[in-house]
């Protein structure tokens, strides 16, 4: 038996939406997304949806592209996207071969904008040495180290695994801010070269228990949660 293509799968969701009045027409189309992305949205010129979906999913098995189908669409007529497809959607998203994907696109496809780890204050290649030695016996490799191009209010740092980066908020490169803050955030997205991310059923994991429990062996840890919620404002 042939299988579907994601064109006849959305049409078949679409029909099932609106069961007697005019189906639209649709066209869904993969796109070189450096993500995952997806949409769709209704072309009043054309009277025509159009969905467009990173073109990672063009190798979804047709239940994921259903589920694909019926989140875009239910959501599009303003109903609420049933568990089921949610579920199954994340599921996928979540498998190591998808997240492989995933990695790849991102990192041939998406740059990594970060400047360079000298900060105005702090420099961050000099830091992560320091506290290589001290928390991990200087067992972590050395990822890619850099400030973040604007300063956020609310993330303080991450870790990229697709261009093996840590970036960090660059309001942190401040005299104002204590170091050991700043260290503390470092520690922490170094803590994710260490604890690698762990499938839990359908989600992903990235703070595990043993991660936690690491996290909190920091020394002066409450303070330093302390003073990262009390700064602001921003420059
Ligand atoms: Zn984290």
């Amino acid at each position: 038996m042939r299988t579907e293509t994601a064109n006849e799968i959305f049409l078949r969701v679409v029909r099932h939406l609106i069961p007697r009045g005019d189906a639209p027409s649709l066209q869904v189309r993969f796109r070189p997304f450096a993500g995952l992305r997806l949409n769709a949205r209704y072309d009043r010129e054309s009277k025509c949806i159009l969905a467009n979906l990173s073109d990672i999913l063009r190798d979804a098995p047709p239940e994921v592209m259903e589920a694909v189908a019926t989140t875009l669409l239910w959501k599009m007529y303003g109903k609420r996207v049933p568990r089921r497809a949610n579920k199954l959607y994340r599921r996928w998203v979540n498998s190591p071969a998808t997240q492989d994907k995933m990695l790849i696109a991102r990192r041939t496809r998406g740059r990594k904008h970060l400047l360079p780890p000298c900060g105005r204050v702090h420099d961050l290649e000099a830091l992560f040495d320091l506290l290589n030695r001290r928390h991990f016996g200087a067992a972590l490799r050395k990822p890619a180290l850099g400030w973040s191009l604007h300063a956020a209010r609310r993330q303080m740092g991450h870790y990229d695994p697709a261009h093996d980066a840590i970036v960090i908020n660059r309001a942190l490169d401040r005299s104002g801010v204590p170091r050991m803050a700043l260290e503390y955030v470092l520690y922490h997205e170094m803590l994710h070269l260490k604890h690698p991310v762990r499938l839990q059923g359908s989600r992903r994991c990235v703070h595990t228990p043993e991660f936690l429990a690491e996290e909190r062996r920091f020394p002066g840890y409450d303070e330093a949660q302390r003073i990262l919620q009390s700064l602001q404002p921003w420059p």
